[in-house]
């Protein structure tokens, strides 16, 4: 049986104005919009070889359509907007949808997690239109690895991608490593050392059961924990503090050097208790938490004629009803349907 998402407190207190609130106190302000389902590496994590069936093209949100739903989510008290993905640069025009969102909202954190592949030649285009960061996926720093992990021999187009986006100033870069255990767990020191060659932030993310094959197993996690240590006895490190809302535990390094690890540690180390973010899918489907078993409806309403008010409804009361945390840990744990590039990462 599913895990329940509601809680037992009554509907009638669920706020309709102030920002997005959930049952246990926490305010939802950070978005991630997935823009395509579909990605251009098939990392051996996430998706199979032959990718997957991808969502019809009238089924995914019209860039008009996201740019719509940004405005009522800011109105809601959204600060932080990522693209993602799939890949997001393989969606034709994306910096069209990111100048569509940066005119009507000139305040707003807007960030983008990519493969890096195509960052070459976007990530100018990008930054012109108003992308304020990227964060930037490698796995490894060895070609061959990086070839096995993603089935793409591309690294060295990652890294060009990677000099693009600094030069394009989507900067403080941020690249996302997962970890897996008998995979790439022995180039983390290498990944310390390329953070601080660059100055980068390069956060070790536990691998998670939601790779589209089921293969996950929880002796393939590394466990935070392990990575920070094995860090810290070459390169000693020191916590900063983000101010809580960042999934990421960051560290600097004690010797004053640039760059800086996070790890995020989904799997060891939950930390739903400050859960801050919201999730739309490619097909327009609210998601309160990755691992949720409910998804709200936006697309709907959103060509059926609805009012902003209509559809801010929808969006509170899917917040409402997110639940306290995902059970990755509990005997009842329940894989979504949906595995991470179907969801946006
Ligand atoms: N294609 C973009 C990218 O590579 O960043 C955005 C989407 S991707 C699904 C977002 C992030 O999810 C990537 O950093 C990817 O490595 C990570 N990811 C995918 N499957 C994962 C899994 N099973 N466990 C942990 N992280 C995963």
């Amino acid at each position: 049986m599913a895990p329940a998402q509601t809680t037992d407190r009554p509907e009638q207190h669920m706020p309709t104005a102030g920002p997005l609130l959930d049952t246990f106190g926490r305010i939802a302000d950070d978005l991630r919009i997935s823009v395509t389902d579909k990605c251009n590496f098939r990392c051996t994590y996430c998706m199979p070889a032959e990718g997957l069936a991808w969502l019809p093209r009238a089924e995914i949100l019209t860039y008009e359509e996201i740019a719509r739903l940004v405005g009522v989510f800011v109105r809601l008290g959204v600060r932080e907007i990522k693209l993602t993905g799939g890949e997001p640069t393989v969606r034709r025009e994306l910096p069209s949808l990111v100048a569509m969102i940066r005119r009507a909202q000139p305040d707003v954190a807007i960030s983008m997690t990519t493969n890096g592949y195509l960052l070459d030649r976007l990530a100018e285009p990008l930054a012109r239109a108003g992308l304020d960061r990227a964060t930037v996926s490698c796995d490894s720093l060895m070609r061959h690895r990086f070839a096995e992990m993603t089935r793409r021999d591309a690294l060295d187009k990652v890294m060009e991608g990677l000099r693009a986006a600094e030069a394009a100033g989507l900067t403080p870069i941020k690249l996302n490593c997962v970890v897996i255990a008998g995979t790439n767990e022995d180039e983390v020191v290498d990944f310390a050392r390329f953070a601080r060659d660059t100055g980068y932030e390069v956060r070790f993310i536990e691998y998670m059961p939601l790779d589209a094959e089921q293969k996950w197993e929880r002796a393939k996690v590394v466990p935070s924990a392990e990575i920070l240590a094995a860090i810290d006895a070459v390169y000693p490190l020191v916590p900063e503090d983000t101010g809580g809302a960042e999934p990421a535990t960051s560290f600097r390094f004690a010797d004053g050097a640039p760059g800086a690890i996070g790890v995020i540690a989904s799997v060891t180390e939950p930390f739903c208790d400050t859960c801050n973010r919201l999730r739309i899918t490619a097909d327009g489907q609210l998601r309160a938490c990755l691992f949720a078993m409910q998804e709200a409806d936006l697309r709907t309403p959103l060509r059926s004629g609805a009012s902003d008010a209509e559809i801010e409804a929808v969006i509170r009361a899917a917040v409402w009803a997110k639940w306290e945390g995902h059970k990755i840990n509990h005997p009842d744990f329940e894989r979504p349907s949906r595995s991470m590039s179907m969801i946006g990462g």
